[in-house]
Formats: C-alpha cells, structure tokens, sequence
C-alpha cells in the first residue's frame, strides 16, 4: 500500500493565474480520499499531477516516500478510472480488461488469472465475450473499474467515474466501488463534484475552490464545523 504526500503543489497553465494554489496534504495508504468542489475549481488537474499527466508547476509530489515530480505515468504504480471510461468499442470485455497488462508484459498465465479473479469479483465472468456496445451502462462502468482493479496498483485514482450513469445506478455503484476498495486495500483518490457522492463515500474530504483548499476533514467534521461559508454552502450544513 502506498501513501501521496503533496507539498506546496501549484499549477499555472499560462502564467497568468494559478489553478492550483500551494496545496498541502498526505493522503493515507488505504484511505478513500475525496476531493470535491464545483467545475473548475482544479479537481481534475490534481489528479492529473498524481498521476504524472500533468506537468506540476511547483512543489513536491511524493508516492510511497519518493518524489515522482518527473517520474512518468508507467512507473507510478497505479490505476485510473475516467468519467468517460473510454472502452475500446471494437475489443471484447476480456480484450478491454487484459489490455493494460499485456503492455506491461504480464505473463499470460498470470493475465488468465488475474482476469478470472477479477471478473469472478465484479459479476462480469458471463460477459467476457461480449463486445462494450452490448452491455448496459452499469456492466460497462463495471469493466472500467475491472480494467483499473485487474492492475493490482495499490493507488487507483477516479475522476468523477459515475457522473454518466442514472441516479439508481449511481447508488448501487457508489457502494460496490467503497467495498471494493476496502477488499483490495486500496489507497483511492476520487473526485467528485457531488457533495452528496463525497459524504457518503469519503473517510476524508478535501473541498476545493478556486484552485485552494477550502477545508479537508471527515465527513461529519465538515458538517458539523464547516471552516468557512463556502463549505458550509457546498456540503449544506447548517451554518
Ligand atoms: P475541475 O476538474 O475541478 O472541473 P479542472 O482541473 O479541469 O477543474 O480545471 C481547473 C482550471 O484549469 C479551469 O479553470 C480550467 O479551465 C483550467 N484548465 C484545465 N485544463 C487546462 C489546460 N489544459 N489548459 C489551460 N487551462 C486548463
Ligand atoms: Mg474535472
């Protein structure tokens, strides 16, 4: 298991403004982490620089006690899960779920394996045939989850992964993916703009406004002792 250590992290696309604003913060090794906040307010590119897409401006970004500032994607040992989840139409489940292992060379015996244990997990061992276009919308986030869980990175990052499904499924996925997480032991980063998905799901909270952090705490930290009017607004807490 793996912890993120982040200090003073500042991103400027062009100079001109910060998007994000000396942010410091450790998140715990298996602990569900979420960073929440309206569009725009830097969510996506925070999570970007965790996962090394994004070139950090300044500061030190560390996984597991080394600074990864320059480390590439490949070698940070973890896993991604995207709002569009972005399946390859023309690959079957099997092929979709397999296809991360088979660039990091995973012998095909170990691949099998992790595939039936996976699947087997998720309920999807009936559907590795079928291609994404026939499976509904649930079974497809599903396979995205499995194609990041599959990995066995022990630091799987989400942004905003439930936010195309209807209200019902949001539900039910909201719970499958918190007891995944806890099975697997994983350090999770999850981005949401959904206070509702972030009370509900995170051990801790970071709201974030304008590319700063407004307050990071557990859930009823931030109900009950809101830092400020926009965190009492955004969580909806009598303040
Ligand atoms: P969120 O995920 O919270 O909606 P983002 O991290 O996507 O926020 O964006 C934060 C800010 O950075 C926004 O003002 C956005 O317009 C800007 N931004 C994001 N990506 C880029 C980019 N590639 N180039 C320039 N500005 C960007
Ligand atoms: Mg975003």
């Amino acid at each position: 298991m793996k912890n993120i250590e982040m200090t003073d992290i500042t991103k400027s696309y062009d100079k001109q403004k910060n998007v994000l604003n000396e942010i410091n913060l450790t998140i715990g090794e298996g602990e569900f982490f979420v960073l929440v906040g309206p569009s725009g307010s830097g969510k996506s590119t925070l999570l970007r620089m965790i996962a090394g897409l994004e070139d950090i401006t300044d500061g030190i970004m560390k996984i597991d006690d080394r600074v990864v500032n320059h480390l590439p994607p490949k070698d940070r040992d973890l896993s991604m899960v995207f709002q569009n989840y972005a399946l390859y139409p023309h690959m079957s489940v099997e092929q979709n779920i397999l296809f991360g292992l088979q660039a990091k060379k995973v012998g095909k015996e170990e691949q099998r394996r992790r595939l039936i244990e996976t699947t087997d997990m998720m309920g999807l061992g009936d559907y590795l045939k079928r291609k994404p276009r026939e499976l509904s919308g649930g079974q497809r986030q599903r396979v995205a989850l499995a194609r990041a869980v599959v990995s066995q990175a022990p630091v799987c990052l989400m942004d905003e992964p439930l936010s195309n499904l209807d209200a019902k499924l949001r539900a039910s996925m909201r719970v499958e993916i918190r007891r995944l997480q806890k099975r697997l032991g994983l350090t999770m980063v999850y981005v949401t703009h959904d206070q509702v998905e972030a009370m509900t799901m995170g051990d801790r909270i970071m709201v974030l406004h304008d590319g700063s952090i407004q307050q990071v705490g557990n859930p009823i930290e931030l109900y009950n002792e809101p830092a400020n009017l926009f965190v009492a607004s955004f969580i909806g807490s009598p303040k």
